[in-house]
């Protein structure tokens, strides 16, 4: 942390409309994981600035939640158009902060994108049920009204798609937000906030609160905050769940992974590389959607020296270096967590057959880099299997049918994605039908829902509520209201009914 005399940009705060400067003396700097080049200084919000953003989105929620459904689908039509203006400006800021390939990046700016093209359609989301006639002149319908002022944590992974698949969709919903971004890589959050203040967002609708768990906390123990939203990792993700219901607010927390791809003898051998490379060390492999076990059935192991083959010539860079396949990872704590992984899955006795750990790249030796790695005989036992490595590093494991296929990856602690290689439509089938995994790719390694769809989990990667971000979110962010009613008429005398009946 520094103190506020450096002469680095410090992010600002959003509250009420307006992009503060923060009162803390605390910053924690924002590097460029390429080169530890200090990029901005982050400011901790204050518990005095925690109170003003809740305080302030409460107020505007009262007007905000009778604005019409068409001014709200407006107001989101105007944010998705400003961003697809802004998508390369935005892919810049992502690919500089996070380190990611621009394309990458801007991929990250998509997705998002794409949630807010779902938020305009809210007037269709947000219909409800009614049924005419449910007794003699009494009709029954539900009503949703939005909850107040919804909160939402995310990871740096993707920092410009995991917050807006919040926020869009809570504020079309009738709600106000308060949003706590990733310390690692604010700027792009930041200008998401801008944009949305540009496409004419009233004050107090979105604020953007930085900082590190103690914000966190406030948010999740604060009386006016009843619906909390997190993505990240395994740890933060079970206690904000715990002390986010021990405060009977409603939560959803999407955490980590340890995703399979299973690869059948009658997969197309090159289509499996392909998709194994981009799906393991695409990103460093800090997707939570990232393919970290390939799973190889019968006699498709004859492929795994030419997985390792192809993952020998790919090679990481700076986000702006068009040959490179990825970049570096997020920091150096991430990279040495990376690598104690490494060394742990050589003395468990696994096989390195690919080992990216002295990784180096010209010009930029304090970079973050870890080089592709590859394990094979693997075990379950194994921590570099049991565990999420979150970098660039693929396990191997061999099995000699499907069903002991789906046995494992059900076996295994998490159920974020999953994807089967195969030309059996039967094989596909049973995967498809079997698997106790949230997201399933048949022949599409990175089933990543798109947003009329939702994104779930089982197990460990997904804990409470599970209509996340797409068209279910609407059950998150809103109450059902179901109204009996009898409208009035002179001839209807029911006389007294002492029946729970409807007559
Ligand atoms: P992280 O859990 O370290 O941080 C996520 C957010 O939680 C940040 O805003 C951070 O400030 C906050 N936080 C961290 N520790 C906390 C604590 N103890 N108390 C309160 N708040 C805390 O995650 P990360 O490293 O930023 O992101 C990577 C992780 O996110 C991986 O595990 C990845 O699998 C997961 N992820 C999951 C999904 C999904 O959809 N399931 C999507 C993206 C990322």
């Amino acid at each position: 942390m520094n103190d506020q005399t450096s002469p680095i940009k410090t992010v600002p705060l959003l509250i009420n409309g307006k992009l503060v400067e923060s009162k803390t003396s605390t910053l924690i700097p924002v590097t460029n994981p390429a080169n530890q080049e200090v990029i901005a200084n982050v400011p901790c919000a204050t518990e005095g600035e925690v109170e003003q953003a809740i305080a302030s989105a409460k107020v505007a929620f009262e007007t905000w939640r009778n604005t019409s459904v068409g001014d709200r689908a407006r107001l989101m039509l105007r944010y998705q158009h400003l961003l697809k203006e802004h998508h390369d400006e935005l892919g810049e800021i992502v690919a500089q902060e996070t380190g990611k390939n621009l394309e990458d990046a801007k991929g990250d700016v998509w997705r998002g994108i794409e949630v807010v093209e779902h938020a305009c359609n809210i007037a269709s989301l947000i219909m409800v049920e009614t049924v005419e006639n449910v007794a003699r002149k009494i009709d029954c319908y539900s009503i949703t009204q939005p909850l107040g002022v919804c909160v939402g944590i995310t990871p740096f992974n993707f920092p410009a798609m995991i917050p807006l698949w919040m926020f869009p969709m809570a504020i079309a919903c009738g709600n106000t937000f308060v949003l706590k971004p990733s310390e690692q890589d604010p700027l792009t959050p930041t200008r998401l906030g801008e944009l949305f203040l540009e496409a004419g967002a009233p004050d107090g609708l979105l604020q953007i609160i930085h900082g590190d768990k103690g914000v966190v906390n406030k948010l999740l123990v604060h009386k006016d905050t009843p619906a909390i939203s997190f993505v990240g990792s395994v740890a933060a993700g079970e206690h904000i769940y715990r002390t986010g219901t021990k405060h009977l607010k409603r939560v959803q927390a999407l955490a980590g992974a340890k995703n399979h791809m299973v690869i059948m003898p009658d997969a197309q051998k090159k289509q499996v590389i392909n998709n194994l490379l981009g799906s393991s060390v695409g990103a460093a492999g800090q997707r939570c959607m990232a393919i970290s076990v390939a799973v190889f059935v019968g006699d498709s192991r004859n492929w795994i020296d030419d997985v390792k083959n192809a993952l020998s010539k790919v090679r990481p860079g700076i986000w702006n270096d068009e040959e490179a396949a990825y970049g570096p990872l997020i920091s150096p704590q991430a990279k040495q967590r990376v690598l104690e992984f490494i060394k742990e899955g050589k003395k468990s006795g696994a096989e390195c057959i690919l080992d990216g750990s002295d990784c180096v790249i010209e010009g930029f030796p304090d970079g973050n880099w870890v080089g592709p790695t590859m394990f094979k005989n693997v075990t379950t036992d194994m921590s570099i299997y049991k565990e999420e490595i979150f970098g660039p590093v693929l396990v191997a494991i061999e099995v000699p049918n499907l069903e002991d296929a789906i046995e494992l990856v059900n076996q295994n602690p998490y159920g974020n994605g999953t994807s089967i290689f195969t030309s059996s439509g039967a094989a596909a089938r049973k995967y498809q039908h079997e698997i106790q995994v949230g997201q399933v790719g048949i022949n599409v390694p990175v089933p990543v829902p798109l947003p009329m769809f939702s994104f779930t989990g089982w197990r460990k990667s997904f804990y409470g509520d599970q209509h996340a971000y797409g068209k279910q979110a609407i059950r998150f962010y809103t109450e059902t209201k179901t109204v009996t009613a009898r409208w009035f008429e002179e001839d209807i005398d029911t006389g007294v009914n002492t029946s729970i009946n409807l007559r």
